[in-house]
Protein backbone atom coordinates (compact mmCIF):
# COMPACT_ATOMS: atom_id res chain seq x y z
CA UNK A 1 0.00 0.00 0.00
CA UNK A 2 2.81 2.36 0.76
CA UNK A 3 4.83 0.95 -1.54
CA UNK A 4 1.93 1.85 -4.51
CA UNK A 5 1.56 5.72 -2.69
CA UNK A 6 5.24 6.28 -3.17
CA UNK A 7 5.21 5.22 -6.52
CA UNK A 8 2.39 7.08 -7.10
CA UNK A 9 4.54 10.57 -5.84
CA UNK A 10 7.26 9.42 -8.08
CA UNK A 11 5.17 9.20 -10.83
CA UNK A 12 3.43 12.96 -9.86
CA UNK A 13 7.13 14.47 -9.72
CA UNK A 14 7.84 13.36 -13.30
CA UNK A 15 3.90 15.41 -14.48
CA UNK A 16 5.47 18.23 -12.17
CA UNK A 17 9.21 18.90 -13.16
CA UNK A 18 8.07 18.32 -16.74
CA UNK A 19 4.63 20.70 -16.05
CA UNK A 20 7.31 23.20 -14.64
CA UNK A 21 9.58 23.23 -17.13
CA UNK A 22 6.93 24.06 -19.62
CA UNK A 23 6.28 27.56 -17.83
CA UNK A 24 8.97 29.49 -19.37
CA UNK A 25 11.09 31.12 -16.10
CA UNK A 26 13.62 32.17 -18.14
CA UNK A 27 16.10 34.66 -15.80
CA UNK A 28 18.24 37.06 -18.11
CA UNK A 29 19.40 39.17 -15.30
CA UNK A 30 17.84 42.02 -16.11
CA UNK A 31 14.52 42.50 -13.91
CA UNK A 32 12.20 43.96 -16.76
CA UNK A 33 12.69 41.38 -19.09
CA UNK A 34 11.94 38.51 -16.08
CA UNK A 35 8.60 37.28 -16.49
CA UNK A 36 7.81 33.29 -16.16
CA UNK A 37 8.45 33.02 -12.63
CA UNK A 38 5.15 34.49 -11.66
CA UNK A 39 3.19 32.17 -13.40
CA UNK A 40 5.71 29.24 -12.38
CA UNK A 41 5.19 30.47 -8.57
CA UNK A 42 1.27 30.59 -9.10
CA UNK A 43 1.52 27.13 -10.76
CA UNK A 44 2.96 25.60 -7.38
CA UNK A 45 0.83 27.93 -4.56
CA UNK A 46 -1.86 25.92 -6.64
CA UNK A 47 -0.55 22.43 -6.28
CA UNK A 48 -0.23 22.97 -2.49
CA UNK A 49 -3.25 25.27 -1.72
CA UNK A 50 -5.46 22.38 -3.49
CA UNK A 51 -3.94 19.47 -0.77
CA UNK A 52 -4.76 21.86 1.93
CA UNK A 53 -1.39 23.87 2.70
CA UNK A 54 -1.69 27.84 3.88
CA UNK A 55 0.91 29.04 2.10
CA UNK A 56 3.12 32.08 2.02
CA UNK A 57 3.27 33.96 -1.33
CA UNK A 58 5.68 36.87 -1.45
CA UNK A 59 6.78 39.44 -3.69
CA UNK A 60 10.33 40.10 -3.44
CA UNK A 61 11.22 43.23 -3.94
CA UNK A 62 10.50 43.46 -7.79
CA UNK A 63 7.61 42.91 -9.77
CA UNK A 64 6.62 39.58 -11.59
CA UNK A 65 9.11 38.10 -9.01
CA UNK A 66 7.60 35.84 -6.63
CA UNK A 67 8.04 33.12 -3.69
CA UNK A 68 6.19 30.56 -2.27
CA UNK A 69 6.43 29.13 1.33
CA UNK A 70 4.90 26.13 3.07
CA UNK A 71 5.14 24.77 6.14
CA UNK A 72 4.44 21.12 7.34
CA UNK A 73 4.69 20.80 11.56
CA UNK A 74 6.28 17.74 12.38
CA UNK A 75 5.81 15.16 15.27
CA UNK A 76 8.92 17.33 17.33
CA UNK A 77 8.13 20.80 17.05
CA UNK A 78 11.23 21.57 19.39
CA UNK A 79 13.35 20.27 16.67
CA UNK A 80 15.21 22.85 14.79
CA UNK A 81 13.35 22.70 11.18
CA UNK A 82 14.53 21.22 7.46
CA UNK A 83 14.15 24.23 5.02
CA UNK A 84 14.04 22.44 1.29
CA UNK A 85 14.24 24.98 -1.34
CA UNK A 86 14.15 25.29 -4.77
CA UNK A 87 14.45 28.19 -7.38
CA UNK A 88 11.99 28.37 -10.35
CA UNK A 89 14.03 30.46 -12.52
CA UNK A 90 16.22 28.73 -15.17
CA UNK A 91 18.57 30.93 -17.54
CA UNK A 92 17.98 31.06 -21.35
CA UNK A 93 17.86 28.70 -23.82
CA UNK A 94 17.66 28.95 -27.37
CA UNK A 95 15.49 26.78 -29.14
CA UNK A 96 17.69 26.87 -32.04
CA UNK A 97 20.87 25.01 -30.74
CA UNK A 98 18.05 22.27 -29.10
CA UNK A 99 17.04 18.44 -30.06
CA UNK A 100 13.79 19.35 -28.86
CA UNK A 101 12.45 22.93 -28.00
CA UNK A 102 13.36 23.78 -24.78
CA UNK A 103 10.39 25.02 -23.09
CA UNK A 104 8.73 21.62 -24.40
CA UNK A 105 8.86 19.56 -20.77
CA UNK A 106 9.12 16.65 -23.54
CA UNK A 107 8.50 13.01 -21.88
CA UNK A 108 10.82 10.79 -24.27
CA UNK A 109 13.44 8.58 -24.73
CA UNK A 110 13.64 7.73 -20.94
CA UNK A 111 13.88 11.73 -20.51
CA UNK A 112 12.31 14.78 -19.19
CA UNK A 113 13.72 17.48 -22.03
CA UNK A 114 13.99 21.01 -21.24
CA UNK A 115 15.80 24.13 -19.60
CA UNK A 116 15.51 23.58 -15.87
CA UNK A 117 15.39 19.83 -15.74
CA UNK A 118 18.58 19.31 -13.65
CA UNK A 119 18.79 23.14 -12.54
CA UNK A 120 16.71 22.61 -10.94
CA UNK A 121 12.67 22.35 -11.69
CA UNK A 122 13.47 18.36 -10.99
CA UNK A 123 14.32 19.01 -7.30
CA UNK A 124 11.02 21.31 -7.25
CA UNK A 125 9.19 18.44 -9.21
CA UNK A 126 10.20 15.87 -6.40
CA UNK A 127 9.75 18.50 -3.39
CA UNK A 128 6.64 19.09 -4.27
CA UNK A 129 5.51 15.52 -5.32
CA UNK A 130 6.23 14.61 -1.80
CA UNK A 131 4.97 17.63 0.09
CA UNK A 132 1.52 17.06 -1.44
CA UNK A 133 1.90 13.14 -0.50
CA UNK A 134 2.84 13.61 2.61
CA UNK A 135 -0.11 16.62 3.48
CA UNK A 136 -2.74 14.29 1.73
CA UNK A 137 -2.21 10.87 3.97
CA UNK A 138 -0.97 13.07 6.99
CA UNK A 139 2.70 11.69 7.17
CA UNK A 140 3.99 13.28 10.19
CA UNK A 141 7.73 14.24 9.26
CA UNK A 142 10.08 13.68 12.69
CA UNK A 143 10.66 17.88 12.90
CA UNK A 144 8.72 20.88 10.85
CA UNK A 145 9.19 21.25 7.59
CA UNK A 146 9.39 24.48 5.38
CA UNK A 147 8.94 23.89 1.70
CA UNK A 148 10.09 27.50 -0.34
CA UNK A 149 10.52 28.03 -3.83
CA UNK A 150 12.16 31.06 -5.07
CA UNK A 151 12.54 33.26 -7.73
CA UNK A 152 15.87 35.12 -9.10
CA UNK A 153 19.03 32.30 -8.01
CA UNK A 154 20.25 32.16 -11.56
CA UNK A 155 21.01 36.04 -11.13
CA UNK A 156 22.14 35.49 -7.22
CA UNK A 157 18.71 35.84 -5.24
CA UNK A 158 18.71 39.76 -5.18
CA UNK A 159 14.64 39.40 -6.07
CA UNK A 160 14.57 35.94 -4.19
CA UNK A 161 16.51 34.08 -1.19
CA UNK A 162 18.50 37.08 -0.57
CA UNK A 163 15.40 39.36 -0.12
CA UNK A 164 13.64 37.24 1.73
CA UNK A 165 16.39 36.33 4.45
CA UNK A 166 16.65 40.52 4.52
CA UNK A 167 13.33 41.13 5.05
CA UNK A 168 11.12 38.35 5.83
CA UNK A 169 13.48 36.08 7.74
CA UNK A 170 10.47 34.96 10.26
CA UNK A 171 9.75 32.67 6.88
CA UNK A 172 12.35 30.43 7.78
CA UNK A 173 12.43 30.73 11.77
CA UNK A 174 13.60 27.84 13.41
CA UNK A 175 15.14 26.72 10.36
CA UNK A 176 18.70 24.57 11.38
CA UNK A 177 19.30 22.69 8.18
CA UNK A 178 18.72 22.82 4.62
CA UNK A 179 18.65 20.95 1.52
CA UNK A 180 18.61 21.95 -2.00
CA UNK A 181 20.81 21.73 -5.44
CA UNK A 182 23.84 21.02 -6.58
CA UNK A 183 24.57 17.61 -5.04
CA UNK A 184 22.75 13.91 -4.37
CA UNK A 185 24.12 13.03 -7.98
CA UNK A 186 26.01 9.93 -8.37
CA UNK A 187 29.42 9.08 -10.22
CA UNK A 188 29.88 5.34 -11.14
CA UNK A 189 33.13 4.87 -10.04
CA UNK A 190 33.70 1.14 -10.79
CA UNK A 191 31.27 -1.05 -12.56
CA UNK A 192 28.31 -1.09 -10.54
CA UNK A 193 29.44 1.16 -7.66
CA UNK A 194 28.66 4.66 -7.06
CA UNK A 195 29.08 7.66 -5.28
CA UNK A 196 26.56 10.09 -4.28
CA UNK A 197 28.05 13.71 -3.83
CA UNK A 198 26.85 15.56 -1.30
CA UNK A 199 28.01 19.41 -1.36
CA UNK A 200 29.00 20.56 1.46
CA UNK A 201 31.09 24.17 0.66
CA UNK A 202 30.60 26.09 -1.81
CA UNK A 203 33.34 28.79 -3.22
CA UNK A 204 32.74 32.41 -2.90
CA UNK A 205 31.34 34.29 -5.99
CA UNK A 206 33.35 38.36 -6.28
CA UNK A 207 32.31 39.87 -9.46
CA UNK A 208 34.80 42.59 -9.21
CA UNK A 209 35.61 45.98 -11.50
CA UNK A 210 38.81 46.81 -12.43
CA UNK A 211 39.51 50.47 -12.96
CA UNK A 212 42.28 52.45 -14.32
CA UNK A 213 42.15 56.50 -14.48
CA UNK A 214 45.17 57.69 -16.84
CA UNK A 215 45.30 61.23 -19.06
CA UNK A 216 43.29 61.75 -21.57
CA UNK A 217 44.67 63.05 -25.09
CA UNK A 218 44.91 63.39 -28.67
CA UNK A 219 45.98 59.47 -30.32
CA UNK A 220 48.39 60.66 -32.16
CA UNK A 221 51.25 62.23 -29.76
CA UNK A 222 53.84 60.14 -27.50
CA UNK A 223 51.50 59.40 -24.32
CA UNK A 224 53.48 57.52 -21.37
CA UNK A 225 50.13 57.43 -19.39
CA UNK A 226 47.67 55.49 -21.51
CA UNK A 227 44.66 53.72 -18.93
CA UNK A 228 43.74 51.53 -21.63
CA UNK A 229 47.91 50.46 -21.75
CA UNK A 230 47.36 50.19 -17.86
CA UNK A 231 44.66 48.37 -17.59
CA UNK A 232 45.54 45.69 -20.44
CA UNK A 233 48.55 45.17 -18.44
CA UNK A 234 46.35 44.64 -15.15
CA UNK A 235 43.98 42.30 -16.82
CA UNK A 236 46.61 40.56 -18.76
CA UNK A 237 48.88 39.95 -14.63
CA UNK A 238 45.61 39.11 -13.33
CA UNK A 239 44.13 36.38 -15.49
CA UNK A 240 47.49 34.78 -16.22
CA UNK A 241 47.75 34.64 -12.08
CA UNK A 242 47.91 30.94 -10.79
CA UNK A 243 46.07 30.71 -7.18
CA UNK A 244 48.13 28.59 -4.81
CA UNK A 245 46.90 24.69 -4.86
CA UNK A 246 44.47 24.81 -1.46
CA UNK A 247 43.10 21.32 -0.61
CA UNK A 248 40.18 21.92 1.68
CA UNK A 249 38.24 19.73 3.93
CA UNK A 250 35.18 19.06 1.69
CA UNK A 251 37.91 17.87 -1.28
CA UNK A 252 40.01 16.10 0.79
CA UNK A 253 37.42 13.92 2.43
CA UNK A 254 35.97 13.40 -1.27
CA UNK A 255 39.41 12.54 -2.51
CA UNK A 256 39.89 9.91 0.63
CA UNK A 257 36.63 8.15 -0.62
CA UNK A 258 37.51 7.49 -4.19
CA UNK A 259 40.64 6.32 -2.67
CA UNK A 260 38.50 3.82 -0.61
CA UNK A 261 36.29 2.55 -3.36
CA UNK A 262 38.82 2.50 -6.44
CA UNK A 263 42.21 2.76 -4.88
CA UNK A 264 43.09 5.72 -7.52
CA UNK A 265 45.99 7.55 -5.63
CA UNK A 266 45.84 11.46 -5.71
CA UNK A 267 49.25 12.09 -4.67
CA UNK A 268 50.07 16.03 -3.36
CA UNK A 269 52.47 16.79 -6.33
CA UNK A 270 50.13 15.95 -8.92
CA UNK A 271 46.67 16.66 -7.58
CA UNK A 272 45.27 18.11 -10.72
CA UNK A 273 46.67 15.61 -12.69
CA UNK A 274 45.02 12.79 -11.02
CA UNK A 275 41.89 14.08 -10.58
CA UNK A 276 41.42 14.12 -14.37
CA UNK A 277 41.14 10.06 -13.65
CA UNK A 278 37.71 11.12 -12.15
CA UNK A 279 36.29 11.96 -16.00
CA UNK A 280 33.69 14.05 -16.83
CA UNK A 281 33.05 15.39 -13.31
CA UNK A 282 37.29 16.51 -13.28
CA UNK A 283 36.09 19.35 -14.53
CA UNK A 284 33.73 20.44 -11.27
CA UNK A 285 36.35 19.07 -8.73
CA UNK A 286 39.28 20.41 -10.88
CA UNK A 287 37.85 23.92 -10.51
CA UNK A 288 38.21 23.85 -6.32
CA UNK A 289 41.42 23.40 -5.97
CA UNK A 290 42.36 27.18 -6.39
CA UNK A 291 40.64 30.48 -6.56
CA UNK A 292 40.40 31.48 -10.08
CA UNK A 293 40.00 35.23 -11.24
CA UNK A 294 38.83 34.80 -15.31
CA UNK A 295 38.39 38.71 -16.78
CA UNK A 296 34.70 38.73 -19.01
CA UNK A 297 34.44 42.11 -20.11
CA UNK A 298 36.25 45.11 -21.20
CA UNK A 299 34.97 48.86 -21.36
CA UNK A 300 36.73 52.01 -22.69
CA UNK A 301 37.26 54.64 -25.05
CA UNK A 302 34.99 56.34 -27.67
CA UNK A 303 36.87 57.11 -30.72
CA UNK A 304 39.76 55.85 -32.20
CA UNK A 305 42.15 58.79 -32.07
CA UNK A 306 40.76 60.06 -28.52
CA UNK A 307 42.75 58.67 -25.24
CA UNK A 308 40.13 57.97 -22.64
CA UNK A 309 41.03 58.74 -19.03
CA UNK A 310 39.35 56.03 -17.77
CA UNK A 311 39.26 52.14 -18.34
CA UNK A 312 37.94 49.18 -16.52
CA UNK A 313 37.35 45.41 -16.78
CA UNK A 314 34.93 43.17 -15.07
CA UNK A 315 36.68 40.13 -13.98
CA UNK A 316 34.61 36.86 -12.41
CA UNK A 317 36.71 35.74 -9.23
CA UNK A 318 35.46 32.59 -7.03
CA UNK A 319 37.27 32.31 -4.06
CA UNK A 320 37.82 29.11 -1.25
CA UNK A 321 36.67 28.70 1.63
CA UNK A 322 38.63 30.54 4.29
CA UNK A 323 40.87 31.75 1.69
CA UNK A 324 39.47 35.55 1.50
CA UNK A 325 41.48 37.51 3.14
CA UNK A 326 44.83 35.83 1.41
CA UNK A 327 43.15 36.23 -2.06
CA UNK A 328 43.12 39.69 -1.09
CA UNK A 329 46.47 40.37 -0.23
CA UNK A 330 47.45 38.31 -3.74
CA UNK A 331 45.18 40.89 -5.38
CA UNK A 332 47.10 43.83 -3.64
CA UNK A 333 50.84 42.45 -4.78
CA UNK A 334 49.71 41.60 -8.25
CA UNK A 335 47.96 45.03 -9.08
CA UNK A 336 49.64 47.61 -6.92
CA UNK A 337 47.50 50.75 -5.30
CA UNK A 338 46.43 51.87 -9.03
CA UNK A 339 44.30 49.37 -9.86
CA UNK A 340 40.90 50.45 -8.23
CA UNK A 341 38.92 47.26 -7.06
CA UNK A 342 35.05 47.33 -6.45
CA UNK A 343 32.73 44.34 -6.53
CA UNK A 344 29.83 42.51 -5.33
CA UNK A 345 30.41 39.65 -3.74
CA UNK A 346 28.49 36.60 -2.01
CA UNK A 347 31.14 34.53 0.48
CA UNK A 348 31.48 31.08 0.18
CA UNK A 349 29.91 28.61 1.96
CA UNK A 350 31.10 25.55 4.07
CA UNK A 351 29.69 22.94 6.17
CA UNK A 352 30.88 19.66 7.81
CA UNK A 353 30.14 16.38 6.40
CA UNK A 354 28.89 14.90 9.51
CA UNK A 355 25.48 14.78 12.42
CA UNK A 356 22.43 12.96 12.00
CA UNK A 357 21.63 14.93 8.82
CA UNK A 358 24.01 13.17 7.00
CA UNK A 359 23.51 9.80 8.68
CA UNK A 360 19.94 9.92 7.45
CA UNK A 361 21.68 11.01 3.77
CA UNK A 362 23.18 7.90 3.85
CA UNK A 363 21.20 5.63 4.61
CA UNK A 364 18.74 7.02 2.09
CA UNK A 365 20.56 6.66 -0.26
CA UNK A 366 21.79 3.28 0.30
CA UNK A 367 18.81 1.70 0.99
CA UNK A 368 17.99 2.26 -2.33
CA UNK A 369 21.28 1.24 -3.62
CA UNK A 370 22.95 -1.05 -2.21
CA UNK A 371 26.91 -0.73 -2.06
CA UNK A 372 26.63 2.74 -2.69
CA UNK A 373 28.54 5.70 -0.72
CA UNK A 374 27.81 9.30 0.29
CA UNK A 375 30.63 11.48 -0.24
CA UNK A 376 30.93 15.71 0.58
CA UNK A 377 32.24 18.02 -2.14
CA UNK A 378 32.67 21.73 -2.92
CA UNK A 379 30.59 22.92 -5.53
CA UNK A 380 32.71 25.43 -7.38
CA UNK A 381 29.78 27.77 -8.32
CA UNK A 382 27.30 29.19 -5.43
CA UNK A 383 23.43 28.63 -5.12
CA UNK A 384 20.61 30.32 -2.77
CA UNK A 385 22.35 28.27 0.06
CA UNK A 386 24.94 31.66 0.50
CA UNK A 387 21.54 33.61 1.36
CA UNK A 388 20.74 30.87 3.83
CA UNK A 389 24.21 30.81 5.61
CA UNK A 390 22.88 34.07 6.46
CA UNK A 391 20.56 32.45 9.21
CA UNK A 392 22.93 30.37 10.25
CA UNK A 393 21.55 27.66 8.44
CA UNK A 394 23.95 24.65 7.61
CA UNK A 395 23.56 24.05 4.21
CA UNK A 396 23.73 20.99 1.96
CA UNK A 397 23.20 19.98 -1.81
CA UNK A 398 21.37 16.74 -1.72
CA UNK A 399 18.50 16.66 -4.57
CA UNK A 400 19.15 13.15 -5.44
CA UNK A 401 19.21 11.19 -8.55
CA UNK A 402 20.95 7.86 -9.82
CA UNK A 403 22.26 8.51 -13.20
CA UNK A 404 23.47 6.46 -16.19
CA UNK A 405 27.54 5.91 -15.85
CA UNK A 406 27.89 7.16 -19.82
CA UNK A 407 25.70 10.29 -18.85
CA UNK A 408 27.98 14.15 -18.90
CA UNK A 409 25.72 15.43 -16.08
CA UNK A 410 27.85 18.70 -15.29
CA UNK A 411 27.47 19.29 -18.90
CA UNK A 412 23.70 19.60 -18.52
CA UNK A 413 23.86 22.51 -16.31
CA UNK A 414 23.08 25.52 -18.37
CA UNK A 415 23.84 23.53 -21.23
CA UNK A 416 22.10 22.64 -24.57
CA UNK A 417 19.55 19.85 -24.12
CA UNK A 418 19.21 19.65 -20.46
CA UNK A 419 17.31 16.72 -19.65
CA UNK A 420 16.86 14.46 -16.32
CA UNK A 421 16.09 10.89 -16.84
CA UNK A 422 12.70 9.49 -15.84
CA UNK A 423 14.03 7.11 -13.63
CA UNK A 424 16.58 9.06 -11.62
CA UNK A 425 13.35 11.66 -11.02
CA UNK A 426 11.50 8.43 -9.73
CA UNK A 427 14.67 6.87 -7.96
CA UNK A 428 15.21 10.33 -6.48
CA UNK A 429 11.99 10.57 -4.71
CA UNK A 430 11.82 7.40 -3.05
CA UNK A 431 15.59 8.37 -1.75
CA UNK A 432 13.85 12.15 -0.13
CA UNK A 433 11.04 10.15 1.23
CA UNK A 434 13.55 8.32 3.31
CA UNK A 435 15.41 10.91 3.63
CA UNK A 436 12.16 13.42 5.10
CA UNK A 437 11.08 10.76 7.21
CA UNK A 438 14.46 10.37 8.74
CA UNK A 439 15.82 13.20 8.37
ZN1 LIG B 1 20.30 26.12 -9.96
Amino acid sequence: MTENLIEAAADEAVTLTSELIRIDTTNTGDPDTVVGERAAAEYVAEKLTEVGYEISYVESGGTNRHNVVARLPGADPTRGALLVHGHLDVVPADPAEWSVHPFSGAVQDGYVWGRGAVDMKDMVGMTLALARHYKREGIVPPRDMIFAFLADEEAGGKYGAQWLVSNRPELFDGATEAISEVGGFSITLKDDVRAYLVETAQRGIRWMTLRVRGTAGHGSMIHRDNAVTKLSEAVAKLGNHRFPLVVSDSVREFLDGVTEITGWDFPDDDLEGSVAKLGNISRMIGATLRDTANPTMLTAGYKANVIPSVAEASVDCRILPGRVDAFDRELDDLLGPDVEREWMELPPVETTFDGAIVDAMGAAVTAEDPGARTLPYMLSAGTDAKAFQRLGIRNFGFAPLQLPADLDFSALFHGVDERVPVDALKFGTRVLDRFFRNA
